[in-house]
């Protein structure tokens, strides 16, 4: 359910102000896209991501992108050597699993080519629902809303939405949010979230935009 008190005119100021306040910052995955513009390592990057820090994603990511620049590459490493490389990375194991799984059905199914349409992309291994807005996001230009757990807590919080779970708050955040913000929101939110609006302790005194925020007003 959308917050009754919430106004809408506020959204885009307060987005504004948090835009800023990151500014010059990318989370890893924005990083995979400006650097490589290849698909199919954004996706490798997204599904490692899953539930690990950004630091860790990134030293796995260069490692493995070393061996590995399309999903031939991937199904030819061993999958103890693959293992091995993932280790550091939470649930390393099943996403090595995902990897190798995920190769072996774009190249027989898709043509070696990493889909751009959901329907498509949830249908690989270790891709839901957040992996795949992400990608077809930020590699296919798509205006689609990703909720992750950041994106979640911190729309709660300001009461853009008023949701149990990530997809209540996709779909609540698509009747609020200005179109031109939807592709944005992830990006944004997650530096916020992992700097200033942090799950546990949020440091609401350095934040821009406390005198909006239902959480403030709440726990002040
Ligand atoms: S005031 Fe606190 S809870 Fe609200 S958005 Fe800012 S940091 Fe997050």
């Amino acid at each position: 359910m959308t917050a009754e008190s919430f106004d809408r005119h506020n959204v885009e100021k307060i987005l504004l102000k948090i835009e800023e306040k990151v500014k010059g910052k990318l989370p890893f995955g924005e990083r995979v896209e400006e650097e490589t513009r290849d698909p199919f390592l954004v996706l490798i990057s997204v599904i490692l991501s899953a539930r690990t820090k950004d630091e860790t994603t990134e030293v796995v990511c260069n490692k493995l992108f070393k061996k590995v620049k399309n999903p031939h590459d991937l199904l030819k490493i061993p999958k103890s050597k693959l293992e091995a490389i993932l280790k550091p990375i939470g649930f390393y194991k099943q996403k090595a699993k995902y990897l190798k799984e995920t190769a072996k059905k774009i190249i027989k199914e898709y043509n070696c080519k990493v889909p751009d349409s959901f329907e498509e992309l949830t249908k690989l291994p270790g891709v839901g629902r957040k992996t795949a807005n992400l990608v077809l996001s930020l590699s296919f230009g798509k205006n689609t809303i990703c909720v992750d757990t950041h994106v979640h807590r911190i729309s709660n919080r300001l009461g853009f939405v008023k949701t149990k779970t990530p997809f209540e708050t996709e779909m609540e955040l698509k009747k609020v949010l200005p179109e031109k913000w939807w592709s944005k929101i992830n990006t944004i939110l997650v530096l916020y979230g992992k700097s200033i609006c942090t799950p546990i302790r949020p440091k609401c005194d350095e934040c821009p935009v406390k005198k909006f925020c239902k959480y403030f007003k709440e726990n002040k």
